[in-house]
């Protein structure tokens, strides 16, 4: 049986760090949403609708390349007004199954869908679930109750409807209501909806390890890199210093173009590294006036951001710094805890070192601070 699809991928989507856009990212070779809409188009879908935002207009016709009755518009500020772009953007009729789906959830097995299709036969709607398995708490995060988690499910999509009835209870919602899917929409006009049998492949990809968990699912193979980065910086006259992200009052500054955070250069030039992805005088040329001062963070994210757009991430970053002054022991925690949060990664996976080279070299003899970084990242091989 043939039926419709609309994928949305007109959210943003903050939770899965730095980067662009989940339906974007590259996995396993091709973007995410790219692996849904085969997947769909596989399964049987005939007409596929994409709702994405105005700069991903072109990215989308082009994952839609050689599937059957493509379309592309641009959604709304709310998953509910993206769905009903969407639904009216189809051209099947009333009685056509409609499948919608989150771009970014990008395995869909054919005999979920399947089974949602053989349930709309009986049923208003259909959507996969799967039982919760681990207890259940309400907390605040002091525990008030545990609760049974009996007849509860994990619901996932795509979630199956007749196009008319759907189209008909979007356009009777309320306006201020704010579904979280599309079965509750339905529910909310009456309708008897089922929970057809789902499957842990059609997880959603919303933290950056769900990524590297669908790279493995995806088949493809994931491979370590290591990178290390080089940076000094002049002492001259001032009274505070950045180094890795963190302000330390002391009678001297380090000179340079930007904020010259040797510990984040070195860092930023380390993930540039591990990448082949040149030095961080390349991305950011001292020449160009508008890095004049610039916090140094902004360098090291943009590093941050190639590797996650890559499908990579950082698995652990160890920074040494160099000098003689200032003492750098009471201060490295919170420089940990700042690199944590640049990088996006546990504190674990984070460490800042510091040495004097005992009065010897430039660093000895107080000209100058030295940084050393080297990371371990892992990427789409
Ligand atoms: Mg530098």
């Amino acid at each position: 049986m043939g039926f419709s699809a609309v994928i949305v991928a007109a959210g943003a989507s903050t939770r899965a760090g730095p980067g662009i856009a989940k339906p974007w990212r590259i996995l396993a070779g091709r973007p995410v949403i790219a692996w849904s809409i085969e997947a769909l188009a596989r399964a049987g879908a005939d007409a596929i609708v994409v709702v994405t935002t105005a700069d991903r207009l072109e990215d989308a016709a082009a994952a839609l390349v050689g599937f059957p009755a493509p379309k592309v518009v641009i959604g709304g500020a709310s998953r509910a007004q993206s769905v009903q772009v969407g639904l009216a953007a189809l051209e099947s009729g009333d009685e056509t199954p409609v499948l919608i789906h989150d771009a970014a959830r990008p395995f869909v097995p054919a005999p979920c869908v399947e089974a949602l299709l053989a349930a709309l036969d009986d049923h208003d709607g259909a959507i996969p679930g799967l039982p919760v398995a681990d207890t259940l708490k309400r907390a605040s995060p002091i525990i008030e109750e545990t609760v049974p988690r009996d007849g509860l499910w994990r619901v996932q999509t795509p979630q199956a409807f007749r196009l008319g009835q759907l189209r008909a209870a979007y356009a009777a919602l309320p306006e201020d209501a704010e579904p979280t899917d599309d079965a509750a929409v339905i529910e909310a006009a009456g309708g008897r909806v089922v929970v057809t049998p789902g499957d842990p492949m059609l997880m959603k990809l919303t933290y950056p390890e769900d990524f590297a968990m669908a790279e493995r699912f995806a088949g493809g193979a994931r491979i370590t890199r290591i990178g290390q980065g080089v940076d000094a910086h002049r002492w001259g006259p001032g009274d505070a210093v950045w180094l890795c992200g963190v302000r330390i009052d002391h009678d001297q500054t380090l000179i340079g173009h930007s904020d010259a955070d040797a510990g984040l250069h070195a860092l930023t030039d380390a993930i540039l590294g591990a990448i082949g992805e040149g030095d961080i005088g390349e991305h950011f040329p001292p020449s160009d006036p508008q890095w004049k001062g610039a916090a140094s963070d902004r360098f090291l994210l943009h590093a941050v951001e190639i590797l996650t757009n890559r499908g990579g991430r950082i698995i652990n970053a160890d920074v040494t710094l160099v000098c003689e002054r200032p003492k750098i022991r009471p201060h490295r925690d919170a420089m940990r805890q700042r690199l944590a949060e640049l990088l996006d990664v546990p504190l674990d996976r984070v460490s800042v070192k510091a040495t004097t080279t005992e009065g010897m070299g430039f660093t000895g003899r107080q000209e100058g601070l030295l940084a050393q970084a080297i990371v371990a990242v892992e990427t789409p091989a």
